[in-house]
């Protein structure tokens, strides 16, 4: 299989960049696109049932900007939000932190906290606090009420959030720091994390490097009966390499005489009729001759981190045999 040779590297690198450039691009034009229609789609649907009410905007739109009636309806929304989301921060980090505590009281009162204000409407807590709250002799303004409810309301919300942050982040930095020689198995989490991420780097970097060459030869190629092949399409096969399963994107010939399909990529690359990669077929046969299929499973998995089913290195394993026998056949013949 020809990859890049160092003098290609370099040029291979930039396509690669390139396209992942386009993917990029065309994924916020889409993206700009889907988010235009919904919201071109939605104005039409209300200017034609309900309508724009124009001199009741003109009314009041002064009012709402803060033109007339300083602070205004959007400014004093904005405000109030701010300073809303500022507190429910700040109450958040206390209640994630409650609820990851181990003391059962803060705990009780973080979970209590989060499961009363989730589980209640928010028109119903700002209720409660400016309608009944006074009945208790309590009785807070208009714009402190709106700040107090739903700096509560996000608070028990974003302690959610954050507990899950939380609780999420560290799970791999613990890994981490037991692979840095913190705790007793250091050395081997550090072997066994650092190559599943090695592994992960390089199946990503091997997809794209073979994506860079999808193998298209022009509209025709000989069939190897003296037939053309006409390409047909793009067709996806996923190869099972020494790093991992990779997806091979790659032009897809038919050839109508024979009524046989192939990619002549696959050939290139030693994976026509297989979907073993060269260097995990290597490793298979290795690994099978050395004893029963179960066990070469197995001992791909510990021993090169891949993983593959007991019957696809029984059958990989024999097809390979297959073709050693022939060959020796061939020779003596
Ligand atoms: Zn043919």
């Amino acid at each position: 299989m020809t990859l890049a040779t160092p003098a290609g590297a370099e040029q291979l690198l930039e396509s690669i960049e390139a396209s992942k450039r386009i993917r990029r691009r065309n994924f916020l034009i889409m993206f700009g696109l889907t988010w235009a229609v919904i919201v071109i789609g939605l104005s039409v649907f209300l200017q034609v049932t309900v309508g724009l009410n124009l001199p009741f905007l003109n009314e009041w739109a002064p009012f709402m900007l803060g033109f007339v009636g300083f602070p205004g309806g959007v400014i004093l929304t904005l405000f109030i939000s701010v300073v809303s989301i500022f507190f429910a921060v700040i109450l958040a980090v206390f209640g994630a932190l409650g609820r990851l505590s181990s003391n059962p009281f803060l705990n009780g009162i973080a979970s209590l906290y989060v499961s009363v204000v989730r589980g209640t409407p928010l028109i119903v807590q700002i209720f409660f606090i400016y309608l009944g709250l006074p009945a208790a002799g309590i009785v807070i303004p208009e714009i402190p009420t709106g700040i107090l409810a739903l700096s509560f309301n996000y608070g028990a919300y974003l302690t959610e959030v954050f507990r899950a942050g939380i609780q999420a982040v560290p799970y791999g930095q613990t890994e981490a720091a037991r692979s840095l020689g913190c705790g007793d198995a250091g050395l081997e989490a550090a072997e066994t994390v650092i190559r599943a991420g090695m592994l992960k780097l390089g199946c990503g970097v091997l997809g794209e490097l073979l994506s860079a060459d999808r193998g298209h030869r022009g509209p025709a190629v000989p069939c190897g009966n003296g037939h053309e092949a006409l390409f047909v399409s793009y067709r996806d096969k996923v190869i099972d390499t020494v790093l991992g399963p990779v997806t091979l994107n790659r032009a897809w010939y038919h050839c109508p005489a024979c009524k046989h399909g192939f990619a002549p990529r696959d050939a290139e690359l030693g994976v026509a009729g297989t979907s073993l990669s060269p260097g995990l077929t290597a490793m298979n046969d290795k690994a099978a001759a050395a004893g029963p299929f179960a066990g070469a499973a197995s001992m791909l998995e510990d021993l090169a981190g891949v993983r593959l089913t007991v019957k696809r290195t029984e059958r990989a394993a024999e097809a390979s045999g297959a073709a050693y026998a022939a060959q020796v056949r061939g020779r003596s013949a």
